[in-house]
């Protein structure tokens, strides 16, 4: 079976940045609904289209094809008092954006002078992204999976 509109592909993946450093590999694999459901980068779903089980892609995608561009605005410097006591760097806490009303999450990423630096863009935005990724299983989806716009099962979404 080839990879098409409202199949479940799963997949192995590993992820590199410009160096060839890993940043990230599936130790399970993950599955997601083909054809558009944003289940998985826009580039990583043209490549992987008509591909079967056993198939590879290799994709480089730009930091906007991928995590993004890191956004100034995403970076805010807080008093430390707003914070619990025993906050400390890579911990994450959640704001509403006044703006959108969308939560976002903050990582704190420096402590200083009784202030902190929390940054809400994803860790990897800015990155150019290599995308090595092998195809373990495709089956179409069920019309569950079709009406909820995401995959089921061992490796898909749980309710
Ligand atoms: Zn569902």
């Amino acid at each position: 079976m080839q990879i098409a509109k409202n199949t479940v592909v799963t997949l192995h993946y590993e992820m590199f940045d410009a160096d060839n450093t890993l940043l990230d590999k599936t130790e399970e694999p993950i599955s997601y609904l083909h054809g558009g459901y944003d289940g998985i980068f826009p580039l990583v779903e043209e490549a992987l289209q008509g591909k079967a089980v056993g198939d590879s892609i290799d994709v480089k995608m730009e930091p906007d094809d991928a995590f993004g561009t890191p956004e100034e605005e995403l970076v805010r410097v807080e008093p430390l008092d707003v914070f619990p006591a025993d906050v400390e760097v890579g911990m994450m806490f959640e704001a509403d954006d006044p703006e959108t009303g969308d939560v976002l999450l903050f990582r704190v990423t420096d402590i200083a002078d009784g202030k902190a630096v929390v940054d809400a863009n994803h860790p990897l935005a800015g990155l150019t992204i290599r995308f090595v990724a092998k195809v373990v299983e495709v089956r179409a989806a069920s019309a569950d999976e079709v009406s909820h716009g995401h995959a089921h099962g061992e490796h898909g979404h749980h309710h």
